[in-house]
């Protein structure tokens, strides 16, 4: 017997059938569950979300008013024909991954995940499923990150040189995520005060109301000179006092590891998305027969998994459209 898919996609996005929901979506959805509060998967013109309390939280803040129904991580909510349910994906705090059942069927859409437990997000949690949607962000064999703490010495050594110079420090993080897990990271631990930008205060202040536990941090209002020494967190858009020597903390900087960027600034790759080994360990922890590879480089991690005897394909030709 074939069954309906448990998810196809429509218009919108990914849509539910059996339970009327959709995940992700955009546009003018009756109820969108939402991984996480980046732009590229929370999304307004739904008449209701549904989120984990961190990522409702953010989702008021940067939505504005709408309708979002909290589920907790790990507690299971029968929405129509489905049953779904919300756990870690460990990419920032308060993102899941979303579990459906449907008839005895499982599948898991995985957001985005990163399999390192960071010390500030909930850890990623393997979550047994047929079918299993996948991110590819970071996709190729290339990208193996080195091990936080490792990182974090490596920020602390460039920002120790820099204040032994009497200069101050700024890295460029995203706003929602990133700057925390650098604030976690680095507050107390060098030569000087951490600071945030506006840019990056504003979502920190809403995960510390969530109950998150942050360090906190004074906000630079950017009218006056940074102190040396100082370590500001910056949204990568900012303007930042002449003499300050500048970094940007992304993935995409193991491409060019810490050489010096076109802009004089250094690069650390440390990401909030799993690395090529980890996508490989999650995608195996899940015991998925199938898997469908989105958001990234999806022929090749694809391609990849079938040579491992895994039913997979990206998710654009794996699915059906309604
Ligand atoms: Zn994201
Ligand atoms: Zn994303």
């Amino acid at each position: 017997m074939i069954r309906d898919p448990l998810l196809v996609r429509d218009r919108h996005g990914l849509c539910c059938p059996a339970g009327g929901f959709h995940v992700d979506p955009s546009g003018k959805v009756a109820l969108a569950i939402v991984t996480h509060a980046h732009s590229d998967h929370a999304r307004p013109g739904a008449a209701a979300y549904l989120a984990t309390p961190g990522t409702a939280a953010m989702l008021r803040q940067r939505l504005g008013r709408v309708t979002v129904q909290e589920l907790p991580f790990g507690q299971r909510l029968r929405i129509g024909g489905a049953t779904v349910s919300l756990h870690p994906s460990g990419h920032l705090p308060g993102a899941a991954q979303l579990r459906i059942e449907v008839g005895g069927e499982v599948w898991v859409v995985s957001g985005d995940y990163k399999t390192e437990d960071d010390g500030l997000a909930e850890p990623f949690e393997p979550v047994a499923c047929h079918t299993f949607i996948t991110e590819s962000t970071f996709g190729l064999p290339v990208f193996r990150w080195a091990p936080q703490a490792r990182l974090a010495e490596a920020i602390r050594h460039w920002w120790a040189a820099a204040a032994s110079e009497g200069a101050a420090v700024s890295i460029a993080a995203y706003a929602l995520g990133k700057a925390q897990r650098l604030l976690h990271l680095l507050a107390g631990t060098g030569p000087g005060p951490v600071l945030l930008h506006p840019g990056a205060a504003a979502a920190t202040a809403v995960l510390a109301a969530s109950g998150y536990r942050l360090p906190d941090a004074e906000t630079w209002a950017g009218d006056r000179p940074l102190p040396p020494g100082a370590l500001l967190i910056a949204v990568p858009s900012a303007a930042l006092p002449a003499g300050t020597r500048t970094a940007m903390a992304s993935g995409w900087m193991a491409l060019r590891g810490t050489r010096r960027q076109r802009g004089g600034g250094t690069g650390f790759a440390l990401s909030d998305h799993a690395d090529w080994p980890g996508l490989g360990a999650a995608i195996r922890a899940t015991g998925a027969s199938r898997v469908l590879v989105t958001h990234g480089f999806e022929q090749p991690l694809a391609g990849w998994l079938r040579s491992q005897g895994l039913d997979a394909a990206p998710l654009a030709q794996g699915l059906a459209r309604p």
